[in-house]
């Protein structure tokens, strides 16, 4: 994967990219709508939110 250069992150749920500034308020976004959310980060990690499941994990 080469996509570590672009700073941009993507949001695999609503199949769109973000500036990295931006991806964390939009992470919120999910958290706050309860909805389960994967996201790509800039240095290429991609990470599952699982915001509908939530309530026992409280954010940190
Ligand atoms: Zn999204």
């Amino acid at each position: 994967m080469n996509v570590s250069k672009h700073k941009s992150c993507f949001c695999y749920t609503c199949n769109k990219s973000f500036h990295f500034h931006g991806i964390n308020r939009h992470r919120s976004r999910h958290r706050d709508k309860k909805e389960d959310c994967k996201i790509r980060y800039t240095n290429g990690d991609i990470y599952t939110f699982n915001y509908s499941a939530d309530k026992k994990e409280s954010d940190k």
